[in-house]
């Protein structure tokens, strides 16, 4: 047997910057004190070193919480090349350039990438139902497959919605207890007619299916709304747009009209929606979301690499705004690594509690993805894993 260190028997006091147990507010800086394999402390470092002096003190990593949830993600992309590109550049050179690439494979690769992560659960933008059909039997993973629907045709908004939801009833019978779930995400409220964007989310309320949009994510989007027009107008397929922005939404573009308004005064915040990206929003959209008591999942990295603006996250937390984290696709975000985001947003907010950018990639993303979070609790079996 190896003679044991002298000094082995003494507990072990963790530091980190950031100590989030999966309740609470959390501790910047915070400690974890191990003794035998077991958590016998967690808390606020100075209050540790004071009630453990003879501890042995080592550094364990810049945050000590439970695995974090990747809230928003787009698997089946996950076998294209990361590229930063302005995102009317980025749109056709990367997404559409390599779009051969798109599809079960790279999905497999993907959810295989966040399994090995130790990702706490996901949030996925399946595209098509073959993927659908390779991601929902996974026990490697838990979290939502929202199924993606685009049209913005309001006369075919009724024979799209009936195709979505046979083929959401086939899956939903194949879900399994504490395994991944089927939810819905209408594309954008700009790619989705106003009777398709209807229809689905009064489904998804009444089955409580969950449900994702991508809101706000460029500056072009909020012009468009006002206006009808601009870069993302100009920019679309025409042949798979009516002749008018009014057709898609339904109404008149106006001075005061934003995306979020939109979506509120079209009912669509009742389903309560997480939203994805809200980069471009005012302070009476953030209110809107508030009182709707809608998350919202940002994605810092790939907001930054599309040059699309920042999360204003500093309003958001004020208002009380439940923020969830994700990667977004490889192509944009870099990575699946949800902790690279937490990082980069500590850059990206050296104002901000840093306490608040963890606990939204934990407790956060459980709440997008209506799963339940792991506790760092005293009594239990120390886990490297709850170190990033
Ligand atoms: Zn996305």
């Amino acid at each position: 047997m190896r003679p044991m260190p002298a000094d082995s028997w003494l507990p072990e006091l963790l530091t980190a910057d950031v100590l989030y147990t999966g309740i609470g507010g959390g501790y910047a800086p915070g400690g974890v004190v191990v003794s035998g394999g077991v958590v016998a402390a967690t808390g606020d470092l100075a209050t540790l070193r004071a009630s453990f002096p003879h501890a042995r003190e080592r550094r364990a990593g810049a945050v000590i919480a439970p695995p974090p949830v990747n809230a928003h993600t787009h698997l089946d992309m996950s076998a294209y090349d990361f590229q930063a590109l302005p995102y009317f550049r980025w749109l056709p050179e990367v997404v559409i350039a390599q779009q051969r690439r798109r599809g079960v494979a790279g999905a497999l690769a993907g959810a295989a990438e966040l399994a090995r992560l130790g990702t706490g659960a996901v949030g996925d933008i399946v595209w098509a139902g073959d993927v659908m059909d390779a991601l929902l039997p996974r026990e490697d993973l838990t979290g939502v497959l929202y199924f993606e629907v685009l049209g913005t045709f309001p006369e075919r908004a009724d024979a799209i919605f009936a195709g979505v939801r046979e083929r959401i009833e086939r899956w939903r019978r194949l879900e399994r207890p504490g395994g991944l779930r089927v939810g819905l995400s209408p594309h954008t409220p700009f790619t989705v007619s106003h009777r398709l964007m209807r229809r689905v989310t009064e489904y998804a309320a009444g089955e409580g299916l969950p449900l994702q949009i991508h809101v706000a994510e460029h500056p072009a989007e909020a012009e468009l709304f006002r206006t009808g027009g601009g870069p993302l107008w100009e920019h679309r397929p025409a042949a798979l747009y009516p002749a008018t922005f009014a057709e898609v939404i339904g109404r008149g573009p106006e001075p005061d009209l934003t995306p979020v308004r939109y979506l509120d005064e079209l009912g669509v915040l009742r389903a309560r929606p997480a939203l994805v990206h809200m980069v471009n929003v005012t302070p009476e959209d953030i209110a809107r979301v508030a009182a709707a008591g809608c998350a919202v999942v940002s994605c810092p990295r790939s907001n930054a690499h599309l040059e699309c603006g920042a999360f204003p996250w500093a309003a958001f937390a004020a208002a009380g705004v439940e923020v969830a984290l994700g990667t977004d696709s490889v192509a944009s975000g870099g990575s699946l690594d949800v902790r690279g985001e937490v990082a980069f947003a500590r850059a990206l907010y050296p104002a901000l509690d840093p306490r608040l950018l963890v606990r939204a990639a934990v407790k956060g993303g459980h709440r997008v993805t209506g799963t339940r979070p792991q506790v760092l609790r005293r009594g239990d079996p120390w886990d490297e894993r709850f170190v990033w």
